[in-house]
């Protein structure tokens, strides 16, 4: 069974812009029609089910680039995942899938997790088991011995290892690879943040060796030397892209530069709780980092949206709590929705399955309550969901 949705605004991150008085018909899980809602209505075959949201904005359902299902943002979420069974974690893992979903998100993906859950997560929900969004999965990620989340399970001594890694994650159906490049801040020790844990020719070996199986590889860098050795490398996303140099912030002109020119995502990775967080690192420090993005942008690179979901603090339910910093530093709001949809999708790969409102795309779909072209608050109230062409009500978000 079909489906008519109708709002006050529709934005279908194409180059076609925003429609006043738009609508989606919707039949056997794609999108039908798109367009002025007087002609979409007329498209609609006699019976078919409506959902009129004359207040709303109608738009593409959003897409989370960087989430960790395995860890439930809490201040100890590392500490009960070493402690978690695999049935415990799954269990919490298909919670947070439903809590995504809730908040207007139907694909993510999922940069590094324990054994491979979110693997048989993705396949549970697509199987129709479980609801939840779309599920990109990398498996556990790969890092040094000791390094960065080594107690996912992903440590790799040397360059063969990490070679028959990348080949056991395309035996076992990971949709990409997740590469450590540099240390994090979450794990004691090992490398620090900023630091490499992997040479330039180890990541280009990973690289080369996920490229030849056809996965993408995202990675993960915080230090301005393992962007360089990643960029260098061609890996397809870079996550977080912090520029760091020891404690200094040192952005690379020349390395933005490459990484425009080679059409690789970043990433910046934005907690919901992006105030508070600034307020813990020190407003300055913070501003310093958050200036990179406004930077990237005006060098044209690629910038995806995701928020490190499962990190402290970093909630499932308010994806767009991070849009906000955007709307603060300036980011046209069209382009934040852009990033949240038809650019991280196509940065995915997946551009050709979801992320914009057209003929033939899944119908993948988010109404939020007001105009969100106003302000992105908008989006941090879902009405309603549609996912695959199957609707889904969020509970009311308490306050
Ligand atoms: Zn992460």
């Amino acid at each position: 069974m079909g489906m008519l949705v109708t709002a006050g605004l529709l934005v279908t991150a194409t180059p076609e812009g925003p429609i006043r008085d738009g609508a989606v018909l919707v039949g056997e899980g794609l999108i039908r029609a798109a367009g002025p809602r007087d002609q979409v209505e007329a498209l609609a075959p006699p019976g078919t089910p409506r959902h009129d949201f004359p207040g709303g904005t109608l738009l593409p359902g959003l897409i989370n680039c960087h989430v960790h299902l395995v860890f439930d943002a809490s201040m100890d979420g590392m500490g009960k995942v070493r402690e978690a069974d695999d049935l415990s974690l799954f269990l919490g893992m298909a919670d947070r899938a439903r809590r995504l979903l809730d908040s207007g998100v139907t694909t993510v993906r999922d940069l590094g997790d324990r054994g491979g859950l979110s693997l048989r997560l993705r396949d549970a929900i697509a199987g129709g088991l479980l609801r939840g969004p779309r599920v990109l999965a990398a498996g556990p990620p790969l890092t040094v011995p000791g390094g960065h989340c080594w107690y996912l399970g992903g440590e790799v001594a040397d360059e063969a290892a990490l070679r028959a890694a990348v080949r056991a994650r395309a035996e076992q159906g990971a949709d990409l690879v997740k590469l450590m490049v540099t240390g994090g801040q979450t794990t004691s020790g090992g490398a620090g943040m900023s630091e490499s844990q992997f040479t330039p020719e180890q990541v280009r070996a990973a690289v080369e060796e996920a490229h030849r199986l056809g996965l993408p590889v995202a990675a993960h860098a915080h230090g301005t030397e393992g962007i360089a050795a990643a960029a260098a490398a061609g890996v397809d996303t870079i996550e977080h892209c912090t520029w760091l140099t020891g404690d200094a912030y040192d952005p690379r002109e020349d390395v933005a530069a490459l990484i425009a020119s080679r059409g690789i995502a970043v990433c910046p990775t934005t907690s919901p709780g992006w105030r508070a967080m600034a307020r813990w690192i020190g407003e300055e420090r913070a501003a310093l980092l958050q200036s990179r993005l406004p930077w990237m942008r005006d060098l044209g690179v690629r910038l995806v949206m995701g928020t490190d979901a499962g990190l402290p603090g970093s909630v499932f339910d308010d994806f767009a709590g991070s849009f906000t910093l955007y709307e603060e530093l300036g980011f046209a709001r069209e382009r934040i929705i852009e990033m949240a949809t038809s650019g991280a999708a196509d940065a995915l790969g997946i551009g050709g399955e979801t992320g914009r409102i057209a003929e033939g795309l899944s119908a993948d779909l988010l109404v939020a309550d007001g105009d969100a072209l106003a302000t992105v608050e908008a989006l941090r109230r879902p009405l309603f969901v549609v996912k695959d062409g199957v609707a889904h009500v969020p509970p009311p978000r308490p306050e």
